[in-house]
């Protein structure tokens, strides 16, 4: 028989996430009821008016061969919204309308990165950052763990670019930020991405800056678009969705913004032999979700943000599992050490499955972050009141001697039981 799949490592990997919900599935299957904390996809429905849009669109024969770099009205309509929201100054061919940011990141690494270039990757970062940039023959990524140095630890701007400078090597060709930050909740002030921005220009790299989440801000934080800094928008690649503002993961679409001199590259080149664009009736949608009314992007907002003071609430007075405040984003990624009791991080995942938790374990972020999980705020805030009432008396009452999850779902979980699919995931790439 001929081979089904070719060595590449990037190939031979499985996601964290989808063993573990595969494992909450097989529990859910046995009738057990499990919190859904691992998932990082909103729990709302896409709003009336956007479904309407396609639905329109579809009846109007928008179903033919797209412009590969998107319809021109919405790219028009999004070199405003960039103007106005980001304070990027773009002109409608810069903008490049993508198959979700996955699709964004894809065309961005494939772009920027080519045999023997390093990425410097700013950590804990999405999971599929390694993958995305291992698709690109030859590139590989250098780790700099920076958002929970912000955040906890409170590094001031000089401290940060001290920290790029030193991690910045001979073949780094670009850094790879996501402010709102997709695990910790972090988001980077104007101070310290004027830091990065001088780091970047006096290195000569690229940026780039991955905003999925820059609608989901909390306290009244601010967002800030690296590329509206003076002397960026020529270095920056700055990538965009839909996904996350407007609770449409499935819809599959976001969009890019790069420097002119890329033009030539990204939409008769790169979306042009990917995907030939996205389906035109989905851009109308886009459309209108780009131009509508905002009243529904609050009001999820609002809800990410009473469940963040929910789950905060719910983690009080005790002291195992410690949470950094997040700014933005829909997630929070604790310091669990103090509930490991000994074990690594895929036991304390499967222990807490056990007690009908589902989370995904810190290592999914980087490989540093064995003593952390993420917690998703993407789901209802009565299964965040019960997942933290869980977690507390669980911590409280003293964990580790807690049989429910250990061993039994080790064939499902193979990375609780230590195997060797674990290790093959831990692999920095
Ligand atoms: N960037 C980050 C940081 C993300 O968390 C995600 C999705 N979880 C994406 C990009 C891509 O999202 P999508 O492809 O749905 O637009």
């Amino acid at each position: 028989m001929p081979r089904l799949v070719c060595d590449r490592p990037v190939l031979g990997t499985s996601s964290e996430l989808a063993r573990v919900m595969s494992a909450a599935r097989a529990r859910e299957t046995a009738g057990e009821r499990v919190l859904h904390l691992e998932r990082g996809e909103p729990d709302f429905d896409t709003p009336p008016h956007i479904v309407e849009a396609l639905a329109a669109a579809g009846r109007a024969g928008e179903t033919h061969y797209p412009d590969p770099r998107g319809v021109l009205e919405l790219r028009q309509a999004l070199v405003e919204k960039l103007a106005s929201e980001n304070g990027i100054r773009c002109e409608p061919d810069d903008v490049l309308v993508t198959v979700g940011g996955t699709h964004a990141l894809f065309l961005a690494f494939q772009a920027l990165l080519g045999d023997g270039d390093e990425l410097l990757v700013l950590s804990p970062h999405w999971m599929a950052i390694p993958r995305l940039v291992g698709f690109c023959a030859g590139a590989t990524l250098r780790r700099l763990p920076v958002y929970l140095e912000i955040l906890e630890r409170g590094w001031a701007p000089a401290d940060f670019a001290r920290a790029l400078r030193a991690a910045l090597g001979p073949r780094t060709r670009g850094i790879y930020l996501n402010s709102p930050n997709n695990p910790t909740g972090a988001v980077l002030g104007r101070a310290h991405l004027r830091a990065l921005a001088e780091v970047a220009i006096e290195r000569d790299l690229w940026l780039v800056s991955d905003e999925a989440y820059e609608h989901i801000l909390f306290d009244g934080v601010r967002h800030v678009s690296p590329a509206s800094l003076p002397g960026m928008a020529a270095r920056t690649v700055s990538v965009y969705t839909y996904s996350k503002t407007y609770a449409m993961t499935g819809w599959r679409v976001g969009y890019l913004v790069t420097p002119p001199e890329m033009r030539a590259v990204t939409g008769p080149i790169l979306s042009f032999y990917t995907t030939h664009g996205v389906f035109p009736a989905v851009q109308s949608a886009a459309l209108a979700a780009t131009l509508g009314p905002r009243d529904a992007v609050e009001r999820m907002r609002q809800a990410y943000q009473e469940r963040r003071d929910l789950l905060l609430r719910g983690l009080e007075a005790q002291g195992a599992v410690r949470v950094p405040k997040p700014e933005g984003a829909f997630y929070a990624f604790p310091d669990v050490a103090g509930a490991m009791a000994g074990g690594d991080v895929w036991a304390l995942v499967d222990e807490w499955l056990g007690m009908g938790v589902a989370v995904l374990p810190g290592t999914a972020f980087g490989p540093e972050y064995g003593t952390r999980v993420r917690l998703s705020l993407a789901t209802r805030r009565e299964d965040i009141a019960e997942a933290a009432r869980r977690i507390r008396e669980r911590v409280t009452a003293g964990a580790g001697g807690a049989e429910p999850g250990s061993g039994r779902l080790s064939p499902a979980l193979p990375g609780a039981a230590g195997g060797a699919a674990q290790r093959v995931d831990r692999a920095p790439r």
